[in-house]
């Protein structure tokens, strides 16, 4: 299977993408954490891609796209991929478009996850990741660690990025809203975008996910089909 994950920033892509593609046994790809390690790495790449997550801007189109298809080329993503966090703008997605016909493979689904940008701003705020493993997420009011500031599965220090900062946050925002909203639009005209409320607990909006794309019980509400 073959998935996008669409939403803003703080909507929970990352804690989805995490879960959806361990049920579904298909690889998380996401375009900010491959930044990430570029920059723990301390590559060209990741210095060019840090000055533009700082600034809340989408790293320029070329670098973006180049890393995503080398990840797309490993043979761990023939069983299928959960792309997080790209495309996000049309440029990409012409490019996701060719990438997919060069190997012959199409998307199955685009998830669009949705949230008010007041809900965004307050999640960020408290959002906490771990140095030792930044696919575990916390938040200090709604989902705390048991030890402030330890990682609850591995003890590792907990940190906030250095693009959770409010202005930084209501950039990302705009950058969403002026040029990803756009691509769910395009997937939407043909017929692959489910859009789901990001509210809710994270099993819930899990839950929403599945039914959405065929894979849960039809009892989660908050998905609508368009
Ligand atoms: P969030 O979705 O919460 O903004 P991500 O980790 O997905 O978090 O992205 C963090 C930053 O990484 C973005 O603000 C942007 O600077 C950069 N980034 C991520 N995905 C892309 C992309 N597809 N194109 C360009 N830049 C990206």
């Amino acid at each position: 299977m073959r998935l996008l994950l669409i939403g803003p920033p703080g909507a929970g892509k990352g804690t989805q993408a995490l879960r959806l593609a361990a049920q579904l046994s298909i690889q998380h790809i996401s375009a900010g954490d491959l930044f990430r390690e570029h920059i723990d790495q301390g590559t060209e790449l990741g210095r060019n891609a840090r000055t533009h997550m700082r600034a809340g801007l989408l790293v320029p189109d070329e670098v973006t796209i180049g890393v995503i298809e080398e990840r797309l080329a490993r043979p761990d993503t023939t069983r299928g991929f959960l792309l997080d966090g790209f495309p996000r703008n049309l440029v990409q997605a012409e490019a996701l478009d060719g990438i997919l016909a060069d190997s012959e493979s199409r998307l199955d689904a685009v998830l669009d996850l949705e949230i008010s940008e007041a809900e965004v701003v307050r999640r960020i705020a408290g959002r906490r990741l771990c140095r030792r493993d930044r696919e575990h997420i916390f938040h200090v009011g709604h989902s705390p660690p048991e030890v402030s500031g330890v990682c609850d599965v591995c003890g590792g220090v907990l940190y906030q990025r250095d693009d959770d900062r409010e202005a930084t946050v209501r950039q990302r925002l705009e950058v969403h809203r002026s040029l990803t909203a756009p691509v769910v639009d395009r997937y939407r005209a043909q017929g692959l975008v489910t859009t789901i409320s990001a509210l809710g607990h994270v099993q819930e909006v899990l839950d929403r996910a599945l039914v959405a794309i065929g894979q849960g019980q039809a009892d989660a509400s908050g998905a609508s089909s368009c």
